[in-house]
């Protein structure tokens, strides 16, 4: 069984401010080394439930958190990025049998995680066929595209709503809930403990339920915090400038939005 494993930190146990997600701030080290301790967590629990080849992608910002001596020795690491527009699943492919997401947080413009965005901090808001799209869910779809389920995500309590009421059948783990700038949270070593055996129930189950349904069209629509930015998103190829601070765009083929998002976020 073939495991990718994407990992972020804006809803690792814990991490509460910005400070706290830069790598040259001191505040760093602490969730750098969550980070890292709740990608271990997965590891293992794809591991007792059958994993035997396991891909990591750090996933977050310069791509180069992972505190790679803590990894197990038979995991693939994919640290930085190429440019790829299968972005934070990069190298994923037909023959995974199943995607994880650790460290996952809800969608830029959500109430629910003080850290809440959606690729980069420039889009107000991004939505999908109507829906506010998440990290989550932009990457599910690249995975459904593939053919390739995701089977567990952890984060927070409000991206975890969102998951759940994507598919029921996709694991779920809320490691910390946010209230205006606040976190409630589990301590580091009970998110771990959650996360290990999440992961492993997630695979032990029937996850091919876990599939998100591939739509016969997308329709993408970016919400920019200045006209400016708007009006110079709105000459990618096959955009629209669908208002003073928004664009739209429309495809059939979902490897398309991927590609948008690569140059417009
Ligand atoms: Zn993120």
């Amino acid at each position: 069984m073939k495991v990718y494993i994407s990992v972020d930190i804006e809803g690792v146990a814990g991490i509460t401010h910005w400070d706290e997600a830069d790598k040259t701030h001191r505040d760093y080290q602490e969730f750098r080394e969550q980070m890292t301790r709740e990608a271990v967590a997965a590891i293992e629990g794809a591991e007792t439930a059958g994993a035997t080849e396991i891909w990591v992608k750090d996933a977050h910002s310069t791509g180069r958190n992972l505190i790679t001596s803590m990894l197990p020795a038979n995991v693939r690491l994919i640290r930085s990025w190429a440019g790829h527009p299968l972005c934070m699943v990069q190298e994923l492919t037909e023959d995974f049998d199943a995607l994880m997401m650790v460290g996952y947080h809800a969608a830029a413009g959500s109430d629910a995680n003080s850290l809440a965005h959606t690729l980069s901090l420039q889009p107000q808001t991004i939505t999908l066929n109507g829906k506010p799209a998440s990290e989550f869910l932009i990457h599910a779809l690249a995975g459904a595209m593939l053919g390739v389920p995701t089977v567990f995500v952890s984060g927070d309590e409000g991206l975890m709503e969102e998951v759940r009421a994507t598919n029921s059948h996709i694991g779920t783990c809320a490691v910390k809930r946010g209230v205006g700038q606040s976190t409630i949270s589990m301590t580091p070593a009970a998110a771990c403990e959650a996360i290990r055996q999440g992961a492993a129930a997630a695979l032990r189950n029937d996850f091919k339920r876990a599939l998100l349904p591939v739509a016969g069209e997308y329709v993408l629509e970016i919400a920019y915090g200045d006209p400016v930015t708007a009006y110079r998103m709105g000459w990618y190829p096959g955009a629209e400038h669908a208002g003073p601070r928004r664009i739209r765009f429309r495809t059939a083929d979902y490897f398309d939005v991927l590609r948008m998002l690569n140059f417009v976020t």
